[in-house]
C-alpha cells in the first residue's frame, strides 16, 4: 500500500511526474517537491475522463456504491498518514483532521448508500393513453442522467471533506461522473495520498482508469486548461470569490458553457432579536465568539456579522471582547489567507469603529471585533464583504425596521441566524421571508458553523454564497448538480437504462 507522497500527478491509472515543479510551504516540517500539471496533463486526464465514462456512467448504481464504499475503506487505511502530512501541511490539529476524515468516509458512504436506496433518480412514467381524444398520449419515461466528466478543486479550507475525495468528488463518482481534481498547493502531500486511496479502490473494484485523475498545480494554467476543456461538462469549486468569479467567467465564456457549481463567500448573519439580547445578551455573544474563532475562522460558515439591538450593544460587546481577549493565536492555513486576513482587518479598521483589535503576526492569527451602525453598513458596500478569518462586525439598529432594512440589503449567504425568544415571534416572522430569499440555511438559535452532511441539508445561496443557488456543496442533494434529466417517449423496454425498465 502506498501512503507517502511522490510528488507525482494520477492521470488515468499511471502515477506522473512533469518537468515543472513547486515547492510545499508547509506550516511545520519539510517542504516538498511536487510536479506542477500543464494543459497537456489536463487533456489526457480529460480524454481518459470521457473514455472511462461510457462505462462508468452507465455501470449498475450497486457497483458505483461498492466503489465509494472501497474509498472510503482504503481512506480509513491511511488514516495516520493522511493526519501526519495535514497536520504538517495546514497546521491544523490532529483532531481536527481526523474529525474532517470521519466526515469525508461518512459522505462517501451515505452517497453509497443514496444510490443504492435509488430515489435520486427521479423515475416518473407517464403511461401511453391510445385512447385519448383528440391526442393520443404517448408513454413517457423520465431519469435523472450523469453529465460526463466533472472538474473539482480542491479546497485550501478543509484539506479532506471539501477536497480530493470531499463531497464534490463523492457526489459527481455517485452520479456516475468521472472527476478530475486540481489539487490544492497549500496541501499537496494530503491531496496526493487520498488520490493514491482513490487509485487503490479503482483497482480492487475494476472500475475503468480514467474514472478519476489528480493534477497538482500552483499555477492558474491547470484550472483554466481544466474549465476551459471541450470534454468537461461541469466544475465544483470551494475558494475565494475572485478565482471563482474568474473560473466561473471562463466555464460561460466556453463556446459550450457549463456549470460552474462555486461556493464562494458569505459572512453569514446573525440576528439578535430584543427579547433574547434582553434576556441572554452575554451568553448569546459567548457563544458567537466561540463559533467565530473555531479552526481561526476559516470555516465559509464563519459567522463574521452580529445585527444586534443598540440598547444591548454595550453589555454584548463587552462580554464578546472579554471573550475573545483570551482567545490563544492560531496558525491559519496558508501564508496567502494569514496576509490576506490582516487586509482584511486593516479595511474594516478603516471604517468602522474598533472594539478588539489584535495584532497578528506571520501565519498567525488572532481575533478582532469592530462594530458600526446599521447607517453606515448600509452606506458601505466594502463593509459586507468577507474577510476570511476570526473576525466579527457587530452592527447596531435602533428598531425593528432597521433590522429589516438592513436584512433586505445583504447579498446572498449561505446562513442566516436568528437569536429568538418567544416574546420575538413577530419580528421573526417579519424576519423569515427576507432571510429565505438570502440564504440557504435558516438557523434558529444555534451556530451556523458545522454543517451536517444529512438529506436535508443546503450549503449554498443567493450569488455569492454560490454561484448557483439552486445547489448544495453538502448532504444527498449534491448529487443533483451533476444530473440532468432525460425523457424516453415510446422506447422499448431493451433500450431503456436498466433502472427505468419495466
Ligand atoms: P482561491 O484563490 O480561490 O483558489 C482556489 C483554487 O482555484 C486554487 O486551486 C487556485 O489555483 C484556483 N484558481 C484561483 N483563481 C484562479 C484563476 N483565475 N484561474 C485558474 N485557477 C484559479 O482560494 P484559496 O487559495 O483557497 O484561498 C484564498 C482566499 O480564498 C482566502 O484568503 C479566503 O479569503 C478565500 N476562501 C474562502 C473560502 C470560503 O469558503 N468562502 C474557502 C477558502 C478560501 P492556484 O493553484 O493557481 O492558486
Amino acid at each position: 500500500m502506498t501512503d507517502s507522497p511522490q510528488g507525482k500527478h494520477l492521470i488515468a491509472g499511471a502515477w506522473t511526474r512533469s518537468a515543472a515543479t513547486f515547492r510545499s510551504a508547509p506550516a511545520q516540517g519539510p517542504a516538498r517537491v511536487f510536479s506542477s500539471g500543464d494543459a497537456e496533463l489536463v487533456d489526457r486526464a480529460a480524454q481518459a475522463a470521457e473514455a472511462a465514462f461510457w462505462t462508468y456512467g452507465s455501470a449498475p448504481r450497486r457497483t458505483r456504491a461498492d466503489f465509494l464504499d472501497a474509498i472510503a475503506a482504503e481512506i480509513e487505511a491511511r488514516a495516520e498518514a493522511i493526519t501526519e502530512i495535514g497536520r504538517q501541511e495546514t497546521g491544523l490539529p490532529p483532531a481536527r483532521l481526523e474529525g474532517e476524515r470521519g466526515r469525508t468516509i461518512g459522505q462517501l458512504r451515505l452517497f453509497a448508500d443514496h444510490i443504492r436506496q435509488g430515489d435520486y433518480l427521479d423515475r416518473r412514467h407517464d403511461p401511453a393513453l391510445p385512447d385519448r381524444q383528440p391526442l393520443p398520449r404517448p408513454d413517457l419515461r423520465l431519469m435523472q442522467r450523469p453529465i460526463g466528466p466533472v472538474a473539482v478543486f480542491g479546497a485550501s479550507n478543509f484539506p479532506l471533506a471539501f477536497s480530493t475525495a470531499g463531497g464534490d468528488t463523492a457526489s459527481a463518482l455517485a452520479a456516475g461522473c468521472p472527476v478530475v481534481v486540481k489539487g490544492h498547493p497549500a496541501h499537496p502531500g494530503t491531496g496526493e495520498i487520498v488520490a493514491q486511496a482513490i487509485d487503490a479502490a479503482i483497482r480492487a473494484t475494476g472500475m475503468p482508469a480514467g474514472t478519476f485523475s489528480f493534477i497538482h498545480g500552483d499555477s492558474h494554467e491547470v484550472g483554466a486548461a481544466l474549465v476551459r476543456h471541450p470534454l468537461i461538462r461541469a466544475v465544483g469549486f470551494t475558494g475565494s470569490l475572485r478565482g471563482g468569479r474568474a473560473l466561473y467567467d471562463l466555464c460561460a465564456a466556453r463556446p459550450e458553457p457549463i456549470p460552474f457549481f462555486g461556493e464562494l463567500g458569505s459572512i453569514n448573519p446573525v440576528f439578535v432579536l430584543p427579547h433574547a439580547a434582553a434576556a441572554r445578551g452575554r451568553q448569546i455573544a459567548q457563544g458567537w465568539t466561540a463559533s467565530l474563532t473555531m479552526g481561526a475562522g476559516q470555516f465559509c460558515t464563519n459567522p463574521g456579522l452580529l445585527v444586534l439591538p443598540a440598547a444591548a450593544a454595550d453589555a454584548m460587546l463587552d462580554a464578546a471582547s472579554a471573550a475573545l481577549a483570551d482567545a490563544a493565536e492560531q496558525v491559519m492555513l496558508t501564508e496567502g489567507i494569514a496576509a490576506a486576513y490582516c487586509e482584511g482587518r486593516d479595511r474594516i479598521a478603516g471604517m468602522a469603529q474598533a472594539v478588539l483589535e489584535s495584532d497578528s503576526r506571520g501565519r498567525n492569527a488572532l481575533p478582532s471585533l469592530y462594530r458600526t451602525t446599521a447607517d453606515a453598513f448600509l452606506a458601505s458596500r466594502a463593509m459586507g464583504e468577507e474577510v476570511f478569518g476570526p473576525l466579527g462586525l457587530a452592527v447596531t439598529v435602533q428598531d425593528d425596521d432597521e433590522m429589516l432594512d438592513l436584512a433586505r440589503a445583504l447579498e446572498g449567504q449561505l446562513t442566516a441566524t436568528l437569536q429568538m425568544d418567544q416574546g420575538d415571534m413577530a419580528l421573526a416572522g417579519r424576519l423569515m421571508p427576507v432571510l429565505e430569499r438570502k440564504a440557504g440555511r435558516v438557523l434558529a438559535n444555534g451556530w451556523p458553523t458545522g454543517v451536517e452532511v444529512a438529506d436535508a441539508m443546503v450549503h449554498g445561496g443567493p450569488y455569492p454564497a454560490s454561484t448557483n443557488f439552486g445547489a448544495t456543496s453538502v448532504g444527498t442533494m449534491a448529487i443533483r448538480r451533476f444530473l440532468r434529466p432525460v425523457c424516453y417517449q415510446d422506447l422499448p423496454d431493451a433500450l431503456l437504462p436498466e433502472d427505468l425498465r419495466g
